[in-house]
């Protein structure tokens, strides 16, 4: 095949792999190179994708109801072709297989998940940032970029710390001083607080070198300790448990207290936590505060939860991956109180930040706690530079921070804070037209803009607001929730997700199968809200 131009801009022909000859994959390879702007390659791909991706964000319905079989059997093929394949039909076949069984994230009817729509800056954006392919582990391979990162990370840092002036002033191009780390995400982002509290809590003092050289055995020898631990309530996402795998103190060490009937961690539950800690010589490498759990988007008590830590003399790590963005809004803003006590902060910048995925962040109170986790290595990460990956778990990566950047710059203060409170106002509608219906039951008060609530059939209507449930109504409810939540996602209109809530009757545990909606689509209206409702309803009485 050579690729005439005609062949290329040709649309519809969906020409077979053809066999390239030898001296021609040269020439062809030379061309899939060449950045002129009159790349017919380029341009044609362009605009196939351009017509894929706008049919695709204006699709109204969550997902099509294709079974995974049927993708599954689509994706068998495990040989790399020989010769590269028609570039034409390679992008109708991705369009088939992939794009049309892709979720629409961006649907104002899908509000189940911690992922919706996007502002169109990033769109551009990312073929800027593609094009610019930066690699922002360091200043040889990132110039600019690395400062546009620090700055951006030192603007989300004020906003959760809000200190002088002229601290920012110092710290926020000074290579000694880490702000904030750029990650991949929430799990990355908790992995490196925890590494950093892990290594500045078992340092290097008299001639014991410290974790890093010497092993985690050595350290707790040293320290004189039995053991060591991470404590946070049970709704800890699971990412610190990859956390605690990796840091060698095993996921056992991971101590979950139990929390109240609004899903917060019992402060007394920690604070005997604690105590039993210290009666078994375990070492706390840090207590971590959830600010909006993955689960039902509760907050914990983070005031309290700090004092605890800081009269302990405990690293105290929040998890606002969720929640973080909450400090935006001036109404809301008080349900994070204490998270500027935090000695690091988790926020996702693709959750409530309303940036691409693959942006997490991590901000430390004091700028030189990153030092603990700081490596060098001879061709580059010299001791002194500003490359970026010498305090950081990740080693290449593409410059995010541009997105993290235009967000703050284009979205705003008063932007942010407009999408935070018209998420927790229509939460809170949800919440009013759930409460009105006999149809559901809500099963917390939200606390932002996660609701749980669920289905309940016919005749158990007049028990279950009574209260008067027994175990096995409570098995058939849970039993018809799920069907309900899978068959909804199967159809495809409408999209809600599903959790598993305890809660306490009698003492008895009694684990309650739980709708979970997240509502942070800013294009999701209220007749939405009520759509899905009634989507639910008129399913539920098709089981
Ligand atoms: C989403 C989330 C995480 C994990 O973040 P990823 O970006 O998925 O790695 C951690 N903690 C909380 C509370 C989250 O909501």
């Amino acid at each position: 095949m050579t690729l005439s131009e005609t062949e290329i801009v040709s649309k519809n022909s969906f020409t077979p792999s053809e066999k390239l000859l030898s001296t021609e994959i040269g020439e062809y390879i030379r061309q899939i190179f060449t950045p002129t702007q009159g790349n017919s390659i380029e341009i044609q791909i362009d605009e196939m994708l351009e017509d894929l991706s706008q049919d695709f964000l204006i699709a109204d319905n969550a997902n099509t109801n294709v079974e995974l079989e049927w993708i599954i059997k689509n994706f068998g093929d495990s040989k790399i072709p020989d010769q590269p394949i028609n570039v034409e039909s390679y992008f109708q076949s991705l369009n088939e297989n992939v794009v049309a069984h892709s979720i629409h994230t961006s649907a104002p009817q899908f509000i189940g998940h911690m992922t919706s729509a996007l502002p169109v800056f990033v769109r551009p954006l990312a073929k800027l940032m593609t094009a610019m392919n930066q690699n922002a582990v360091k200043i040889e391979t990132a110039k600019s970029l690395s400062f546009c990162e620090r700055e951006a990370l030192a603007m989300m840092h004020r906003q959760i710390y809000h200190f002088y002036d002229n601290f920012y002033a110092q710290n926020i191009q000074k290579n000694q001083s880490t702000l904030g780390i750029l990650v991949s995400g929430g799990t990355t982002a908790n992995i490196t607080a925890l590494w950093s509290a892990r290594n500045k809590s078992l340092g290097a003092k008299d001639d014991f070198l410290g974790i890093e050289k010497e092993g985690l055995n050595a350290a707790l020898r040293f320290y004189g300790y039995e053991g060591a631990v991470v404590i946070g309530s049970e709704l800890m996402h699971f990412s610190f448990d990859k956390a605690a795998d990796l840091m060698g103190i095993s996921t056992k060490n991971l101590i979950r207290v139990p929390v109240d009937a609004n899903n917060r961690a019992n402060i007394a539950a920690l604070r005997q936590a604690v105590a039993d800690c210290h009666i078994q010589k375990l070492h706390i490498i840090a207590i971590v505060g959830i600010a909006g759990t993955t689960d039902s988007g509760s907050i914990d008590p983070l005031e309290e939860m700090a004092k605890i830590a800081q009269e302990n003399n405990i690293h105290f790590h929040v998890d606002a991956a969720w929640g973080g963005p909450v400090i935006f809004s001036r109404k809301h803003q008080h349900k994070l109180a204490g998270i500027e006590k935090a000695d690091s902060v988790t926020i996702d910048g693709h959750k409530q930040l309303y940036l691409p995925m693959g942006i997490g962040m991590v901000f430390f109170r004091d700028p030189h706690l990153a030092t603990s986790i700081e490596k060098q290595a001879s061709y580059t990460m010299r001791k002194g530079s500003f490359d970026l990956g010498k305090r950081a778990l990740e080693g290449s990566r593409p410059g995010m921070a541009l997105f993290l950047h235009a967000g703050l710059k284009l979205i705003g203060q008063n932007g942010y804070e407009f999408l935070i409170d018209e998420g927790i106002r229509k939460t809170q509608y949800m919440a009013a037209r759930i409460a009105a219906m006999t149809e559901f039951e809500l099963l917390a008060e939200p606390d932002t803009n996660l609701l749980l609530y669920r289905y309940i059939p016919e005749q158990f209507r007049e028990v279950a607001v009574k209260k008067q449930l027994s175990e096995t109504d409570n098995q058939f409810i849970n039993n018809f929730n799920e069907r309900l939540q899978k068959m909804q996602r199967q159809i495809g209109r409408t999209f809600i997700s599903r959790t598993t809530k305890t809660t306490f009757s009698l003492d008895i545990e009694i684990p309650v199968i739980a709708m979970r909606a997240v509502i942070a689509n800013p294009l999701t209206t209220e007749a939405d809200i009520d759509a899905v409702l009634n989507d639910q309803i008129q399913i539920a009485l098709e089981i």
